[in-house]
């Protein structure tokens, strides 16, 4: 077959397997720095989704493009768990020094799914058991296993049977809370006792969540919810598995978004934000957990390539050097009013939540039923855009409005975005 002369427009919909076309951008996108991406007919766009919450250190960051330059130059792959490779070690060796607790080795595999496995595998080695406990509207990937511990029946469809072993907590959600009437007691924490009592054997391995659930709509637990959840865990022996894939590397104002509650977990996965856009990921767990794997036990023929750790090491110092997951801290609390002051003016916005640089805004038919408002959030992404600023939409409901630039935005570029919202969701309204 030889090239047709299609658009890429064309080409994407008549040679790529697209789930679902109609979520396709339509954007033919030529280059991107720090916060801006650019388009083939020359449109700047302010990015508020950073590739799905990715390019933390800001898009094409220099130093990382060096670093990875200079490592491709030298070894592009070998098999990074076949032999030695310096680049590895020293990432390895960083993520010992940033990550919370007694975090030490590391595995290195290539996308945000796969580290989930590797943990639940790990988990599994290191207990005997074989169980897990995840949470309803978490997510955690698209491979069997991942989709497994998702508690989105929408994420799920047509990829069942799923694994058997499986138990799900109500999730940590104030805004929809189904089980404190108003003023939190951390009943959903409490929930987790019971259902390891009631929905499993006791056989469980590990209970999964993520510290801010991403893709289940920017949800913030309330305060204290790890601390009681992680007794509850250790009383019967059981692993926690932060999953950090979305919500690490600064993203929510601190390294990783658990150390907001001081928990230290026994396994962490991580993907998305540590490589800037290199496709870099891996799970990192205590020394006496990691050592369950008996040699040759796991492997991955892409884990811990040269370039990408190279690239991820460079991302880390720069996250470093530039102060940005403290920008993230700092710009997140000055966006928050700008966003308070959205729901003040638009009686659609439900709830506004978020840490640091991962903020959502919940939208809603009706305040007091709290119906979502699906239809009005894609109207209003798609305003966005054509005004020049790219957001994002999750949610079970899809009623999310998610703020998730890289770390490097300015103030400035957060004010448009915050103006451009308020002229989106206007015109919506008025509508
Ligand atoms: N875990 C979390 C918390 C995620 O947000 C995602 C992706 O959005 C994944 C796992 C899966 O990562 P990947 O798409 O790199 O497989």
């Amino acid at each position: 077959m030889t090239a047709t002369g299609l658009s890429t427009s064309e080409k994407y919909r008549q040679f790529l397997i697209l789930s679902s076309v109609q979520s396709v951008e339509p954007i033919t996108v030529e280059r991107a720095r720090d916060a801006l991406v650019w388009s083939t007919d020359g449109t700047e766009y302010v990015d508020c989704f950073a590739g799905i919450a990715v390019v933390n250190a800001g898009h094409c960051e220099p130093r990382v493009l060096e670093a990875a330059r200079r490592q491709m130059e030298r070894l592009v792959h070998i098999g990074s768990l076949l032999y030695e490779v310096p680049v590895v070690a020293d990432l390895a060796e960083k993520l010992a020094w940033i990550t919370p607790g007694r975090l030490e080795k590391t595995f290195f595999c290539n996308s945000g799914a796969e580290a989930v496995e590797g943990a639940l595998r790990l988990a599994k080695a290191s207990t005997g058991r074989s169980e897990f406990i995840a949470l309803e509207l978490g997510f955690h990937g698209r491979t069997n296993a991942t989709l497994s511990v998702t508690g989105n029946r929408k994420r799920k469809q047509h990829g069942g049977p799923y694994l058997p072993g499986v138990a799900f907590a109500p999730p940590p959600h104030p805004y929809r809370c189904r089980l404190c009437n108003g003023k939190c007691s951390l009943a959903c924490a409490d929930a987790v006792s019971d259902v390891i009592d009631y929905h499993t054997s006791g056989d469980v391995a590990a209970f999964i969540a993520e510290p801010v659930m991403g893709e289940g709509g920017i949800i913030v637990p309330p305060e204290g919810y790890f601390e009681r959840v992680k007794k509850i865990l250790d009383d019967r022996g059981i692993l926690f598995i932060a999953d950090e894939v979305q919500s690490g590397f600064g993203r929510t104002g601190t390294m990783f978004a658990i150390e907001r509650s001081g928990v230290a977990p026994d396994i962490m996965t991580m993907a998305k934000g540590i490589g800037d856009g290199f496709p870099l990921a891996g799970f990192t767990a205590r020394p006496d957990v990691a050592d369950s794997f008996r040699p040759g036990e796991h492997l991955s023929t892409f884990g811990g390539n040269p370039v990408c750790c190279a690239a991820g090491l460079a991302s880390i110092e720069v996250l470093e050097a530039d102060g940005l997951v403290a920008r993230s801290a700092g710009l997140g609390s000055w966006l928050r009013p700008q966003l308070e002051r959205l729901a003040e003016r638009h009686v659609a916005v439900g709830d506004v939540r978020g840490a640091g640089l991962m903020q959502g805004l919940e939208l809603v038919r009706d305040r007091v039923t709290r119906e979502p408002a699906p239809e009005l959030a894609a109207r209003i992404k798609a305003s966005c855009r054509q005004r020049g600023v790219l957001i994002g939409v999750g949610g079970y409901f899809g009623n999310v409005l998610r703020i998730q630039p890289p770390l490097t935005i300015t103030q400035e570029q957060l004010g448009f975005v915050a103006e451009v919202l308020d002229g989106a969701l206007s015109e919506a309204m008025a509508s």
